[in-house]
């Protein structure tokens, strides 16, 4: 198989690069040993929630904050990236989620914020149309959730709204209420499920006639992201129109509706755009000329061997959690190139959960996204690296970890395609 661009990895920053490299009409293969994390996770994209991470102050603007990046810290993703890149990553994924009809709201420079699944209140960049809503625009808010739903609490996300309220300055009312979705459920369902169930309109109706004398044009109303999965719009605004108010999708515990409506979007344009993609496939071997990758085997669903041979390469493979690196008792390593995964490895803060020296560990990587050694020589002129693989930040503390996906997925597909 030949092609321009080899893309290794379908979370979002492997989509992405697919998506920007297909825009410049090259060739190209997706191979992936399994989905990536956008179906765990939200599929709203933090850019940059809280810098400097020790403050733990949500920040409003990012644009001060990203100078601060570069004076303190050269090898982050973003000032690898730099500031022109970062714009028009965003500028292009905004174009594009408009294009495939699953519109992006936000900006990089200026954080949203929005309730988490326990009603926190959080700061992100952009978000889908469902989510759209500003809290501070409403002084009335109607926490819903459904009675056959195992894994959201109504009163749970309504109590911590109210307690948050001076987060954004607001003085909101936040109630909270159980609807029934009246199903016959043998066993407790999901967000995913009852995403399923609400683009049936018999479900809708008897939702509407549960809630339509508790809300008014005034009344914002908070639900659980499960809105329907292909027939969202037609979902959304039907609600919209029979109760009359604005309605917010807010995330959910796993599996997530707007996560796998992020990706399953991606993946529908990069398919039509004639992108090639290898699921459960399985890397065997790798041929290394000194300095470039010639060609890489992998399986394919069949268990067939299959060589692909590319111009360029880019690894997207999710680090840590993605799959991309195993973790050993003495160190990390990349699993496909073996390529130096640096950084400290131990747990060093008494909290695990607080700044931690191991979540910076990642591949190092030149100003093209070129991989380099531990002596900060180019590996291989031809590999790009994206997203978690890459060296120098903490997408938990920072809350950047989508931000920097799209970022260097972006950069890295471009960068392929152009030098291809
Ligand atoms: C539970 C959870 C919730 C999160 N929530 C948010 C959030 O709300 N907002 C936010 O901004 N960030 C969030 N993050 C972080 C964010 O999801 C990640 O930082 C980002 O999605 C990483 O994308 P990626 O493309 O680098 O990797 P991944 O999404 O991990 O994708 C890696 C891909 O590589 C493939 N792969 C791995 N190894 C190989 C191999 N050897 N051969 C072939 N394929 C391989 C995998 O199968 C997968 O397809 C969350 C993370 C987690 C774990």
């Amino acid at each position: 198989m030949q092609c321009d661009v080899l893309v290794i990895g379908t979370g979002l920053s492997g989509l992405i690069a697919a998506a920007t490299a297909a825009d410049y009409n090259k060739k190209v293969i997706i191979i992936s040993e399994g989905r990536g994390n956008l179906y765990a996770a939200s599929g709203f994209i933090d850019f940059l929630g809280y810098y400097p991470r020790e403050t733990r102050v949500p920040l409003k603007e990012t644009r001060s904050a990203i100078q601060e990046l570069i004076t303190r810290e050269p090898e982050h993703p973003y000032v690898i990236a730099g500031e022109d890149i970062i714009q028009k990553a965003f500028y292009y994924f905004t174009r594009l989620m408009k294009k495939i009809g699953y519109p992006y709201f936000g900006k990089w420079d200026q954080n949203r914020f929005l309730p988490t699944a326990i009603g926190a209140i959080a700061p992100t960049a952009m978000v889908p149309y469902t989510a759209r809503p500003d809290l501070k625009d409403y002084s009335k808010i109607l926490v819903v959730g459904f009675r056959e739903q195992g894994d959201f609490y109504p009163h749970l996300v309504a109590e911590n709204l109210q307690e948050q309220r001076q987060v954004l300055n607001s003085d909101f009312q936040v109630k909270a209420k159980w609807v029934e979705l009246g199903i016959n459920a043998t066993k407790e369902i999901n967000s995913f499920d009852v995403a399923l169930m609400m683009e049936k309109r018999e479900i809708r109706d008897r939702i509407v006639a549960q809630l339509e004398k508790e809300v008014r044009g005034d009344t914002l109303l908070i639900v659980p992201a499960v809105l329907g999965i292909e027939r969202w719009h037609e979902v959304l605004t039907s609600f919209e129109e029979r109760l009359n108010c604005a309605i917010m999708e807010i995330p959910t515990l796993p599996p997530s509706v707007t996560g796998f409506r992020l990706a399953e979007n991606l993946l529908a344009y990069i398919q039509k755009k004639n992108v090639e993609l290898y699921w459960n496939s399985k890397i065997t071997g790798i041929d290394i000329r000194p300095g470039e990758c010639r060609a890489i085997a992998a399986t394919a669903v069949n268990g067939r061997e299959i060589n692909f041979r590319a111009l360029n390469y880019i690894l997207a493979t999710g680090g840590v959690l993605g799959g991309g690196f195993k973790v050993g008792l003495e160190e990390i390593e990349e699993r496909v190139f073996k390529i130096p995964v640096q950084g400290e490895l131990g747990v060093h803060n008494e909290d695990f959960f607080e700044n931690q020296p191991f979540a910076f560990a990642g591949i190092k990587v030149t100003s093209n996204l070129q991989p380099k050694d531990k002596q900060g020589r180019v590996l291989y002129r031809n590999l790009f690296i994206a997203g978690r693989n890459l060296y120098g930040y903490d997408p938990f503390i920072e809350k950047s970890g989508n931000g920097v996906a799209l970022v260097t997925g972006f950069l890295a597909g471009a960068l392929a395609a152009r030098g291809s």
